[in-house]
């Protein structure tokens, strides 16, 4: 972490840790735990380590592309999958949403189709023993994958409501060309899945306007450039849009300069609906849990506006009623013991 973000207690820690959270924007190969990722390096000789630092965002993609290289088998991404939801229990995760992208493992390990099920039968075996509820969000990334972007959304749509719960797009190129999506969009929303795009990152307001208006995306992953709007502003507010931020990460990435100058208190305060998430814990070596302690420690916000980003969790369409419940009622408990400071 950088040096902003002050220290707190062990104790202190260990509450944040405690408080129930949905984790919604979680790239699969980039959250895999690292011991889990460099003992299967091991295993084919070679060494995984992860850099410092990132000059730039094209030397993170070259980085982020040799894990998915690593996997040789579909048991080797099932390891990798269990061994993720496992990781996120601990960090007091009850509701994990990652975002997978079959077509980085396709076809080596088989169809896309077969991909998708290798993922979604490990998280099921996972959650069932960890008790972590995981609904997948299928991953279009838009800066590679327009040709295959209608069958990624017609593998999404046949797992709606059974292991899927979202369609997603991703890509750092982000903003005048969603509209290209838009056949793919429709698949997934026929099908019942919200759609969860990326934008608002490295692009301004008006790459969040296009995926709301071209896409009909109803969350959007990273969008803190919301606030150069404040008619945007509004339109998230009033339409209860969730921002799914990434602090660690916009920093490590350059996009925003530092943790404390990091929109996403402002955007809460105009009203709309923010969640807390990692993006990429193995790259970027911090949990679910430290962004928390970013809101914390670096923000000065208290339990109740903790309590507020985790609680913004539950507006996830995926979630199922029973963990929203438990999120609700862990939530409240974790205030009324004064969270244990
Ligand atoms: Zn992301």
């Amino acid at each position: 972490m950088t040096e902003e973000a002050a220290t707190t207690s062990p104790e202190a820690r260990q509450s944040l840790r405690a408080l129930p959270k949905a984790h919604l924007h979680a790239h699969l190969d980039g959250s895999y735990p690292l011991p889990a990722v460099q003992a299967l390096a091991a295993r084919r000789g070679a060494r995984f380590e992860v850099p410092s630092a990132f000059v730039d965002v094209w030397q993170f993609f070259d980085h982020y592309g040799t894990v998915p290289a690593l996997v040789q088998s579909n048991e080797d991404l099932a390891e990798l999958c269990r061994a993720l939801v496992h990781a996120e229990a601990a960090e007091g995760v009850l509701y994990l949403e990652p975002a997978i992208e079959p077509q980085l493992y396709a076809p080596r390990l088989g169809s896309l189709e077969q991909v998708t099920r290798t993922m979604l039968s490990a998280f099921r075996e996972a959650s069932d023993d960890s008790g972590v509820e995981v609904g997948a969000n299928l991953t279009i990334n838009t800066d590679e994958d327009l040709a295959i972007s209608a069958d990624l959304a017609r593998i999404a749509a046949a797992h709606a409501g059974a292991g899927v719960t979202a369609l997603g797009t991703a890509g750092f190129v982000e903003p005048g060309h969603l509209r290209r999506y838009r056949e793919a969009a429709r698949i997934g929303r026929a099908a019942g899945l919200p759609v969860v795009s990326h934008a608002g990152q490295t692009g301004g307001p008006d790459s969040i306007e296009e995926a709301l208006d071209e896409l009909g995306a109803t969350r959007i992953s990273h969008g803190f450039r919301a606030v150069e709007s404040a008619q945007l502003l509004d339109r998230l507010a009033r339409d209860h849009i969730v921002c799914d931020v990434c602090p660690v990460s916009n920093v490590a990435l350059g996009v925003v300069k530092s943790l404390a100058e990091h929109p996403a208190p402002r955007l809460r305060a105009a009203g709309v609906p923010v969640t807390l998430n990692a993006d990429d814990s193995l790259w970027f070596s911090r949990s679910v849990t430290d962004q928390y302690e970013i809101a914390r420690s670096v923000w000065q916000l208290d339990d109740e506006d903790l309590a507020a980003f985790a609680r913004a969790g539950t507006l996830a369409t995926g979630m199922s009623d029973t963990t929203r419940r438990r999120l609700e009622t862990g939530v409240a408990a974790w205030l009324a013991e004064g969270s244990g400071r």
